[in-house]
């Protein structure tokens, strides 16, 4: 058995991206005028995802922001999001005075369970944040039936889900509006931070335009002259950043193969352990991956998530749990609890994600399964 004293790190950056970064530099445009790589990157994604508009900004939560905005969300309403979820598929409501209402999860998928939303809709329900989390897809069918009669917004936050697919169509497609990350950890990146907003629809692409600039656009009638519509943010991403996301989005469709094959290899080496289930992939879908979690069953004697991944990181395995707290426990959110979400505190006990990435090769993955075959014993 090979010994590694520390398993190779995610990102990988390549010489390709780095030299992009530096001609975006020297070519002296720092943010996204017209024609700029900024517009090079939303035309790339938008073809990749299948949508017919794409809007970068600074991160995921300000897409995740201005995607609600552009929605209609303001003070008073509320929106439907999973209480099994990153923290900034939330933050952006409470930012726009509305109230996040947390819906439970599915036991399989771990994304948001339709009936669940179903039975929190209110007069109040203005959106639907529906995340695929992990890289795996939400049932955006049964979601869509749940909210086209009541006429509220569903918006994807696919921050984890580049190369997820429903049939044969990127996820992106599937909601009113779609938000990406291309955070430094995500399944690339545009050099750190970085985000896109995805829509079919023009309005809400053009809203998200100017909220990114400051709420600015042209005067009628006053050819030439700009002014602040409506209050906004700074929320550009420069060319440099646009220039690493449009090297790195060339490599997706390779990188999403490897988490695949990887997390394949993982599950054929941890399926017959019986303290374990290993992750799906739900019928018809593509999963990307992005994160491997699988499920630690509790039992008499058995060693928890907790511990076991306490474990794991003595012997130099970056195991996570994920998400140790539901949102609705969490301090950031305490004037908001008061839903009960079973499925997702009970697997907010049990899901330990392992290493997966693309820059992990088989032995690593040999290696690390045979540590947590023996973390689980010891
Ligand atoms: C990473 C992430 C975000 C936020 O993206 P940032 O780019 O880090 O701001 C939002 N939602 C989910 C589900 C995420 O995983």
């Amino acid at each position: 058995m090979t010994n590694f004293t520390e398993l190779p790190r995610w990102p990988q950056l390549t010489d390709g991206d780095i030299d992009a970064a530096v001609s975006a530099l020297r070519s002296n445009r720092l943010v996204g005028a017209p024609g700029s790589l900024v517009d090079e990157l939303e035309a790339a994604i938008a073809q990749k995802q299948s949508v017919s508009r794409a809007v970068a900004v600074s991160s995921g939560t300000a897409a995740v922001h201005l995607a609600l905005q552009a929605a209609g969300v303001g003070p008073g309403d509320e929106v439907i999001v999973p209480a099994h979820t990153f923290v900034g598929s939330a933050s952006p409501i409470v930012y726009l005075g509305a109230r996040p209402v947390f819906a439970d999860v599915r036991p399989d998928t771990h994304c948001v369970d339709a009936d669940s939303v179903k039975s929190l809709l209110t007069e109040r329900t203005k959106a639907v944040v529906v995340v695929h989390i992990n890289g795996c897809a939400a049932d955006m069918a049964a979601l869509r039936a749940v909210v086209e009669p009541v006429g509220v917004a569903l918006v994807e936050d696919m921050a984890q889900a580049l190369g997820t697919k429903i049939g044969d169509r990127p996820v992106g497609g599937f909601g009113d509006l779609a938000c990406i990350s291309l955070f430094e950890q995500k399944v690339i990146t545009s050099g750190g931070e970085g985000g896109l907003v995805l829509t079919d629809n023009a309005a809400y692409a053009e809203r998200v335009k100017r909220l990114r600039t400051h709420g600015e656009g042209p005067i009628e009638g006053q050819p030439g002259m700009i002014w602040a519509h409506e209050v906004g943010y700074n929320y550009r991403l420069t060319t440099m950043q646009a220039a690493i996301g449009v090297s790195q989005l060339k490599r997706l469709d390779e990188q999403v193969e490897l988490r695949r094959h990887n997390a394949a290899y993982l599950s054929e080496l941890l399926a017959d352990v019986e303290e374990l289930e290993v992750p799906t992939e739900p019928e018809g879908t593509v999963h990307a991956y992005w994160k491997y979690a699988l499920r630690v069953v509790p039992g008499p004697g058995r060693r928890t998530a907790a511990e076991l991944a306490a474990e794991l990181r003595s012997r130099k395995i970056p195991a996570l749990l994920r998400y140790p707290y539901p949102l609705h426990r969490q301090p950031a959110f305490r004037d908001h609890r008061g839903e009960s979400c079973p499925v997702a505190e009970r697997l907010s006990q049990e899901l330990l994600a392992l290493p997966s990435h693309p820059g992990l090769a088989e032995g690593h993955l040999d290696h690390v399964a045979a540590q947590v075959k023996q973390a689980l014993v010891q």
